[in-house]
C-alpha cells in the first residue's frame, strides 16, 4: 500500500462526518498521523471505528473553531501528541439560507463566525507555528481550506453562505503569497454537490423556500451536474490526499474545483 503522508501530522477540523471524516480516512491509509476535530465532547461512532483501526495514529480534540480563544490549547493539545502540524484540513463549516430579503444579523453571524473566523484563526495559527518550527528534517507544512463552488458564484437564497465561500477563495490565496516565501503552500477544495450529512439540512431548507417534497432538491442538483450524480466524501478526501502530498510540491494558491464538472474555470 503506498503511504504517501508518512508520519505526517494533519489536523483536520469538522472530522466527525461526511467531507472531514473521508479526509481522515484517507489521511490514515496513507500513513499520517491525524489530529481530528469536532464539536461534540466525544468522537463520533465513525472516528471511534477508525481509531480501532488505525490505533493511536487518530487523536480527536473537541473544540468549537469560532471560539477563537481555545484554538491555542486546540493546538497545544494537538501537538503534545504528535508534534508540529504539519498539513490542516480546514474543513468546518455550517450551511443555512434564506431569502436575501430576510436573511438577518444572526444568520449572518452564525456563518461568518465559523466559517470564515474560525477558518482564518485556525489556518493563521497553525501557519505561525509551521513557520515558527520547520526544519530541514521535515518537509515544509500545508494548507487545504474547504471552499466550495457557492464561493465562485452568488446564489438568491444561499447569500451569505456563498459570501462565505468566497472569502476561503481569496483567504486562501492571500495567504499563499505571505506563506510562499517559507515553501508552505495553501490551496482549497471547491467541492460541488457531495453526498454528506450537511446535505439533509441543505434539502430541508430548500423544500421548504422552493416549495418542493423532501428529497427532490437533492435529486435535482446530482442530475444537472454534467457527470451526472453527487459526489461522495471519498471523491473529495482523493484531492485532499494528493494536494497534502508531495506530488503536488509545485501547486499553490489554487482552488481546486471537485465537482464532477459543475464550474469551470
Ligand atoms: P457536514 O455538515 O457533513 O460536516 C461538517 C462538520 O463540521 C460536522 O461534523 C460539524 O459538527 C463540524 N462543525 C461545524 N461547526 C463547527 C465548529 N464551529 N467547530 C468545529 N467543528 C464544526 O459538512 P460536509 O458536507 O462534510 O462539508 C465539509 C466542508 O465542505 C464544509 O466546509 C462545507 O462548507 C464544504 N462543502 C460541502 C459541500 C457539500 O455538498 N457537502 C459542497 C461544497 C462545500
Amino acid at each position: 500500500m503506498s503511504q504517501r503522508l508518512q508520519n505526517r501530522h494533519a489536523l483536520l477540523t469538522g472530522a466527525a462526518g461526511g467531507i472531514g471524516l473521508a479526509a481522515t480516512a484517507a489521511y490514515l491509509a496513507q500513513g499520517a498521523r491525524c489530529t481530528a476535530v469536532d464539536l461534540p465532547r466525544e468522537p463520533s461512532h465513525e472516528l471511534a471505528e477508525l481509531s480501532r483501526q488505525y490505533g493511536d495514529r487518530l487523536h480527536y480534540v473537541a473544540c468549537d473553531v469560532s471560539k477563537t480563544a481555545d484554538i491555542d490549547d486546540l493546538l497545544a493539545a494537538a501537538q503534545a501528541r504528535f508534534g508540529p502540524i504539519e498539513v490542516l484540513f480546514n474543513n468546518a463549516a455550517i450551511f443555512d439560507l434564506a431569502p436575501l430579503l430576510a436573511s438577518d444579523e444572526a444568520m449572518y453571524d452564525r456563518l461568518f463566525a465559523v466559517n470564515v473566523r474560525g477558518m482564518f484563526f485556525v489556518m493563521q495559527k497553525v501557519l505561525a507555528q509551521m513557520v515558527a518550527q520547520r526544519s530541514k528534517a521535515r518537509p515544509a507544512g500545508t494548507v487545504i481550506n474547504l471552499a466550495s463552488q457557492a464561493g465562485r458564484r452568488g446564489e438568491a437564497l444561499v447569500s451569505h453562505y456563498c459570501a462565505t465561500k468566497a472569502a476561503v477563495v481569496s483567504y486562501t490565496q492571500s495567504a499563499a503569497l505571505a506563506m510562499a516565501p517559507y515553501g508552505i503552500r495553501v490551496n482549497a477544495i471547491a467541492p460541488g454537490v457531495i453526498d454528506t450529512p450537511m446535505w439533509q439540512h441543505v434539502d430541508a431548507l430548500f423544500a421548504r423556500y422552493e416549495g418542493l417534497k423532501p428529497g427532490e432538491k437533492k435529486a435535482a442538483v446530482g442530475k444537472a451536474v454534467p457527470l451526472g450524480y453527487m459526489g461522495s466524501p471519498k471523491q473529495v478526501a482523493d484531492a485532499a490526499v494528493f494536494l497534502a502530498s508531495d506530488e503536488a510540491s509545485y501547486i499553490t494558491a489554487q482552488t481546486l474545483n471537485v465537482d464532477g464538472g459543475n464550474v469551470m474555470s
